[in-house]
C-alpha cells in the first residue's frame, strides 16, 4: 500500500549490504525521541541510508538480525548511558560500525516525548558527516 507522496524506502531484508542501516533506542524520554527523529531524518535525507526496526532484532526475528549482520554500515542511536539499542545488538553478536548516545551530545534527559528540532538537525549533520559520507 502506498500513497502519493510518500518516500517508498528500499527493501532491507533484500538490500541490506548496499544499505547503511540505521537503528535507534525510541525511548520515551526527550533524548529517546531526538535520537528516533534523527534516524528518520537520515533516512528521509540520505540515499543508502535506512532506519530499521530494533524491537525485531531484541525479539530475535532471524530476519532482522540479518539485516544488521549484513548492513554495509550499521548505525546505532541510543538515548542515553544505559545505551540499550548498543545491547541489543551486541546480545546478537553484532559489532556497530557507529554508535552515539544523544545524552553524550549536550542534551538533557528529561520526562517528556518533546525535543528541540536545533538539536535533531545538530546530530543528523554530526552523524552524516562522521560515518553516512564517508
Ligand atoms: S537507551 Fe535510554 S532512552 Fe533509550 S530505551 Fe534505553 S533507557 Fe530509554
Amino acid at each position: 500500500m502506498s500513497k502519493g507522496g510518500w518516500q517508498i524506502l528500499p527493501h532491507c531484508a533484500s538490500e541490506a549490504e548496499n544499505l547503511d542501516i540505521i537503528v535507534a533506542c525510541d525511548g520515551a524520554s526527550s533524548v529517546g525521541q531526538v535520537g528516533n527523529e534523527v534516524a528518520i531524518k537520515l533516512t528521509k535525507e540520505n540515499e543508502g541510508a535506512r532506519m530499521c526496526c530494533l524491537s525485531a532484532i531484541a525479539a530475535g526475528s532471524k530476519v532482522h538480525i540479518n539485516i544488521a549482520k549484513n548492513a554495509r554500515k550499521l548505525i546505532v542511536i541510543n538515548g542515553c548511558q544505559l545505551e540499550c539499542a548498543s545491547k541489543v545488538i551486541r546480545n546478537q553478536g553484532i559489532e556497530p560500525t557507529y554508535e552515539i548516545t544523544i545524552a553524550k551530545e549536550g542534551i538533557e534527559k528529561a520526562p517528556t516525548l518533546d525535543f528541540d528540532d536545533e538539536d535533531v538537525e545538530r546530530i543528523a549533520e554530526k552523524i552524516a558527516k562522521e560515518v553516512l559520507n564517508k
